[in-house]
C-alpha cells in the first residue's frame, strides 16, 4: 500500500462481509492504475461520510473512505450543532468536553420586529437539552479520526472523478480517482477502487450521483449561505443568536424586500464570532440578491461594540447551497446509496444540514449491516433497496411539512405578519423551536410534541 494519505485503524485482512475479498487486485500492465477494493467505497469525509464509515467499521465492514482534500480542512459552513446533532455525537460515541474547545449552548435568541427572545432547548428524553459550536475544521477531522479509530481506512487527497459501472447490469461496481499533492493539485497517480457498494457523501453538487443520472429536483427548495468570522467580545456567547429581518433592494421598484431566512451570530469561543446568513430560493429576490451585500448591510446595523467590522473579519465571506427536503432521489439504486447533502437532506426550516448528514449516516450503515450479513446478492440487494423508505419513514413527512413552510415565508408579507406578531408569543415561539428545530419527543411528550408527529406523519412523503 503506497499511498501516503492512507490513515488506518484496526487492520482488516478480508471483507467482513465474505462477499468481496479485500485483497489488493492483481495488476497485468506496469502502466496500470494502483487498485484496492472493500466491502463498501465512501466518497467524501464530511459528517455524512465519516459517520457512515465509523458505523460500518464498528459492525465489522471493510470500509474505504475517499477524500479529496487533506484534514484539517476549511468547510464553509455556520459551525452551530442543535441538541439533535449533539444527540449523534453521543450515539457516535464522540466526547465533547469544553476543555476540548467545544463550546456549549443552551438555547436559541432571537431577534426580530423590535423584540428580542431568549428561548431554552427544551429539556426532553430524547435530545440533550444543549448545542454545541465547532468550527468544522476541527469538527470534520475529529470524525474522520474517529472513523479511523473503528477501523476504517482513509485516504485523504483522493478526488474520485467518475464511478465503475458493470456492463451487464449498470451498477457501480468501484471508482476510479485522481492522487492529489497537498496544494490539491494532480500528481499524476490515477487510482481504482472496487466494492459491491458505494456511498455517495460528497456534498451538494455530488458528482457521483450526478454521473449516476441521479440530478437534483426541482421541487424542493433550496437555500444559499453565505458566513464570514469576526474577532467579537462575543466569542463566548452561551447562545445561538438568530435575526429575523433580513432586506434587499428591489433593483427594479427600489423598495426594500423582507428575504424568507435569517442572520446567525455563533460565538466560536477562540476570540471569533462565526457570523453569516442563509436564505430560501422560494422568493420572487431570489437569484436577484446579492448575498454578501445584503450581509454586509445587515452586520453594518449590530451594535458597533460587539466589532463586527472590515478590520476585525478574520477571513473572507464564502457561500454555498443548502439543498433540501430530499431534493436529490432515489436514495438507493443500481449499488449507489445517498447520504447527507448528497440526498438532499439539509432541513428546510431551518437550514441545518450536519444532524441529518450524521443521521442518514446512521440508518444507511445500519440497513448496509444488515445486507452485508445476508447471502447472495439478491439476499443483500432486496435490504439495500429498504433505505429509502427508512430515510422517508424518519424524515419524508417532516421534510414535506418544511417544504409548505418554505414556499409560504417566500412571500414576504407572510414572513412580516410572522415576525410581527409570532415573536411576542413566547409559548408559539416554544412551540415554533421544537418544530423548526425537529425536537419532539417521538413518543408521549406533551400536546406540542404529540401534534408535530401527528402533522409529521399524516404529510406525505418529501
Ligand atoms: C454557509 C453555510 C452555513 C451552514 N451552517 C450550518 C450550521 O450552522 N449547522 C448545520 O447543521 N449545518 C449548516 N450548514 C449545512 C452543512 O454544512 C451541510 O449540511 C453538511 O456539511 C453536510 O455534510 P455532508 O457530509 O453531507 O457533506 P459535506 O460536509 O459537504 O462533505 C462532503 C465531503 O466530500 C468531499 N468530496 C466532494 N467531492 C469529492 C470527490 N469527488 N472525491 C472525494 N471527496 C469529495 C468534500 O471535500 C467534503 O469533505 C451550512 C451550510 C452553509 C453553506
Amino acid at each position: 500500500m503506497s499511498h501516503s494519505n492512507i490513515s488506518t485503524g484496526t487492520e482488516h485482512a478480508a471483507g467482513a462481509s465474505g462477499l468481496v475479498s479485500a485483497e489488493p487486485i492483481s495488476l497485468t500492465a506496469e502502466s496500470a492504475p494502483r487498485a484496492e477494493s472493500a466491502d463498501v467505497i465512501i466518497v467524501g469525509a464530511g459528517p455524512s461520510g465519516s459517520a457512515t464509515a465509523a458505523y460500518l467499521a464498528m459492525a465489522g465492514l471493510d470500509v474505504l473512505l475517499l477524500e479529496k482534500a487533506a484534514f484539517p480542512r476549511e468547510k464553509v459552513c455556520g459551525d452551530g450543532l442543535t441538541p439533535r446533532a449533539v444527540r449523534e455525537l453521543i450515539t457516535l460515541g464522540i466526547p465533547t468536553p469544553a476543555e476540548d474547545g467545544w463550546i456549549k449552548n443552551h438555547g436559541l435568541r432571537i431577534v426580530g420586529g423590535g423584540h428580542r427572545l431568549e428561548l431554552d432547548w427544551p429539556d426532553l428524553a430524547s435530545f440533550p437539552p444543549y448545542g454545541l459550536v465547532r468550527t468544522r475544521k476541527d469538527f470534520d477531522e475529529i470524525l474522520a479520526r474517529h472513523a479511523v479509530k473503528h477501523g476504517a481506512r482513509l485516504l485523504e487527497s483522493t478526488n474520485v472523478t467518475e464511478p465503475i459501472l458493470d456492463d451487464r447490469t449498470g451498477a457501480i461496481i468501484g471508482v476510479r480517482a485522481k492522487a492529489l499533492d497537498p496544494e490539491g493539485r494532480p500528481t499524476g497517480e490515477d487510482l481504482v477502487f472496487h466494492a459491491p457498494l458505494v456511498v455517495a457523501a460528497d456534498g451538494n453538487s455530488s458528482r457521483l450521483s450526478m454521473s449516476m443520472h441521479r440530478p437534483r429536483r426541482d421541487d424542493r427548495p433550496m437555500g444559499v449561505a453565505v458566513r464570514t468570522y469576526y474577532t467579537s467580545p462575543r466569542h463566548d456567547d452561551d447562545y445561538l443568536e438568530s435575526w429575523l429581518e433580513l432586506w434587499s433592494n428591489d433593483s427594479q421598484t427600489g423598495k426594500r424586500v423582507l428575504l424568507p431566512g435569517y442572520g446567525w451570530i455563533f460565538g466560536v469561543g477562540d476570540g471569533t464570532s462565526n457570523v453569516g446568513l442563509g436564505i430560501l430560493n422560494t422568493s420572487a429576490a431570489f437569484g436577484k440578491t446579492d448575498y454578501r451585500d445584503v450581509l454586509k448591510r445587515w452586520v453594518d446595523t449590530l451594535p458597533p461594540e460587539w466589532t463586527f467590522n472590515d478590520e476585525t473579519m478574520t477571513g473572507p465571506v464564502r457561500g454555498a447551497a443548502l439543498p433540501m427536503g430530499f431534493n436529490r432521489q432515489p436514495h438507493y439504486d443500481l449499488g449507489l446509496l445517498l447520504v447527507g447533502d448528497a440526498g438532499g437532506m439539509v432541513n428546510p426550516f431551518n437550514g441545518e444540514g450536519i444532524a441529518y448528514a450524521m443521521e442518514s449516516g446512521r440508518l444507511a450503515a445500519e440497513v448496509i449491516a444488515q445486507a452485508f450479513a445476508r447471502q447472495g446478492d439478491a439476499g443483500r440487494e432486496k435490504v439495500l433497496r429498504s433505505y429509502p423508505r427508512v430515510m422517508k419513514d424518519s424524515l419524508g413527512g417532516y421534510y414535506t411539512l418544511g417544504r409548505g413552510f418554505a414556499t409560504m415565508i417566500g412571500h414576504p408579507e407572510i414572513m412580516r405578519l410572522a415576525v410581527k406578531y409570532g415573536l411576542p408569543r413566547t409559548t408559539m415561539m416554544k412551540f415554533l423551536l421544537k418544530i423548526m428545530a425537529n425536537l419532539a419527543e417521538p413518543h408521549g411528550g406533551d400536546a406540542g410534541d404529540r401534534l408535530i408527529n401527528a402533522l409529521s406523519k399524516m404529510a406525505p412523503d418529501a
